[in-house]
């Protein structure tokens, strides 16, 4: 069984999930022939179905001064586009030993609903941050898209932006709304420094400001990819666009450069949908495999 944290030199790294999902690989990746997909039995289904529910996780890096969430998850409320999913990963959090106000940062890889789920929380019928002490940082290029899309999205690429994409993201504005109305949050642009040991990495294309992080700890590295790779069956046509990018080719480009990057630098990556969240790129007879951290 895959471990549910890793020490990454002087910082440790926790997992929560959420919540799981089901995805059909033939209409999240609608390009690739079927018959493709039975090259890998092991990951998707005859019927287009991933054989493993994809997690929506979050990831908690705890470093001598620091404690840092990277992404909330989908949140406690069922989200209205999807009232069958609702988050646990509060309770799980605490449950380890990390309350609340012991967060200091919460950073966001981008600002789609299942990322950002749980910055606020109804607590005795009061809408309240749940992080009561953290800074909240959310990509500039997603919050300008967001209150702005006619001059981010639609202006700056209008030959490779995905419409249902954008109407997605923008299902986020009331929850960026709240986050607004109680303060305390700042936008992160590429190679920011979170903290000492955690730098941003730009990532875009499935949202316009898309963001990885880079923790570098002693030596020892670990890359949060978000959303930049959904799925590890996209190793190996990385290029093959995505229904939920709203930069589609962009983000193509962006998936199969970070793919031979984390193979090249053989770090170890953490996914907050990967069905096993912690692991490396290694090739098996020419084929991308992702290798679970044991
Ligand atoms: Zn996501």
């Amino acid at each position: 069984m895959a471990p549910n944290s890793v020490k990454v030199g002087n910082a440790e790294v926790l997992f929560f999930n959420d919540c799981v999902n089901d995805i059909d690989v033939t209409k999240f990746i609608p390009g690739v022939p079927a018959k493709f997909w039975a090259d890998y039995p092991d990951q998707v289904r005859p019927n287009g179905m991933l054989v493993k529910p994809i997690n929506v996780a979050v990831f908690a890096v705890i470093t001598p001064k620091h404690t840092v969430l990277v992404d909330s998850g989908i949140g406690p409320v069922p989200f209205e586009q999807f009232p069958h999913l609702k988050g646990n990963m509060l309770g799980k959090m605490k449950r380890a030993g990390i309350q609340p106000e012991d967060v200091d940062t919460v950073f966001a890889s981008h600002a789609h609903f299942d990322h950002i789920g749980w910055h606020t929380v109804l607590r005795d019928g009061t809408l309240t941050r749940t992080f009561p002490r953290a800074k909240y940082l959310i990509p500039k290029l997603d919050w300008d898209a967001i209150y702005d899309p006619q001059k981010f999205i639609h202006a700056r690429k209008p030959k490779d932006t995905f419409q249902p994409a954008v109407d997605v993201l923008l299902w986020s504005k009331p929850l960026l709304d709240r986050v607004v109305a109680f303060g305390n949050y700042d936008l992160t642009e590429d190679e920011q420094d979170i903290t000492p040991e955690l730098k941003v990495m730009a990532t875009p294309g499935h949202t316009p400001g898309h963001q990885s992080l880079l923790l570098n700890s002693r030596g020892e590295r670990m890359f949060f990819m978000g959303d930049a790779i959904h799925l590890p069956i996209q190793f190996d046509h990385p290029l093959e666009l995505g229904a939920a990018d709203v930069h589609q080719r962009e983000s193509a480009k962006t998936r199969a450069k970070a793919v031979k990057w984390i193979e090249k630098e053989k770090v170890i990556a953490a996914s907050p949908h990967f069905p096993d969240p912690f692991g490396h790129i290694v090739r098996v007879q020419g084929r991308r495999y992702w290798q679970v951290l044991k």
